[in-house]
């Protein structure tokens, strides 16, 4: 590019491939045949980068990419209301193709036949609701640290759509092409959850059965909290707790 080339939105001088400013990007060059082809590819057929980078990161280092976002950055990893988008995509596509289960819970609705209206379900209300709970719990386990509540929550919405979506979709790859069912799926899905939030949430470099302790510790903590709410919801209308219980 040449020297004198300045944003066309913020008019920044530019320094490299990114406005330093606004975050436009500049090619250095004009339109050209692979633009018209290549765009449509890389968005039609290719998840995006940040989408696969964001999934990588997660899996293997899930406090860096928590931790960015905590401390404010923004754009190239997914956020996870980002993720959530995804999230509900994937089941959406397995509502329609597979079964009307979604990590092993039943979200159908009697005498409701069209699977969109599984959204509506509220078994998978009550499922979205382990997320809240989720980042209660960590709250309560990992006290001393002094996160903020929206840390944990958004801590809690990451690990869950990320084990939410990798488990959907094996469980939908062996359905689909092997006739195989996953088994256990909801005790396979909430102990990634666990571990991986305490992956996050651990003190660095702490040993592995350190970091197993805490996940075991988060999972009475929010067993803890389910019967505490049970116990109000009983105290509260006991005839109706236990009619669903
Ligand atoms: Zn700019």
């Amino acid at each position: 590019m040449s020297a004198s080339t300045t944003c066309t939105i913020c008019q920044t001088k530019l320094q490299g491939d990114y406005c330093s400013s606004c975050g436009q990007r500049y090619l250095g060059r004009r339109v050209n045949a692979w633009d018209v082809i290549g765009g449509w590819l890389s968005g039609l057929l290719l998840p995006e980068r940040s989408l696969l980078g964001t999934f990588r990161q997660l899996l293997v280092n899930p406090r860096y990419i928590v931790n960015n976002y905590w401390s404010g950055f923004r754009g190239y990893y997914l956020s996870p209301s980002q993720l959530v988008v995804y999230m509900l995509f994937v089941f959406g596509l397995h509502l329609a193709l597979v079964n009307q289960e979604i990590l092993g819970i039943t979200v159908n609705v009697s005498g409701v036949s069209d699977s969109l209206k599984s959204f509506l379900s509220p078994q998978l209300f009550l499922f979205l609701l382990m997320i809240p709970m989720l980042g209660l719990s960590t709250a309560a386990v990992y006290y001393r640290h002094k996160h903020s509540f929206p840390e944990h929550f958004t801590a809690a919405i990451y690990l869950f759509a990320l084990w939410a979506i990798l488990f959907t979709l094996l469980y939908d790859m062996l359905y689909l092409l092997l006739g195989m069912e996953l088994g256990s799926l909801p005790f396979w899905f909430f102990g990634a959850v666990f571990l991986w939030s305490a992956r996050v949430f651990s003190p660095e470099g702490s040993a592995w059965y350190r970091v197993l302790l805490n996940s075991v510790l988060s999972i009475l903590m929010l067993a803890l909290i389910f019967a505490i709410l049970l116990g109000i919801a009983y105290l509260l209308d006991p005839e109706g707790a236990i009619e669903q219980g």
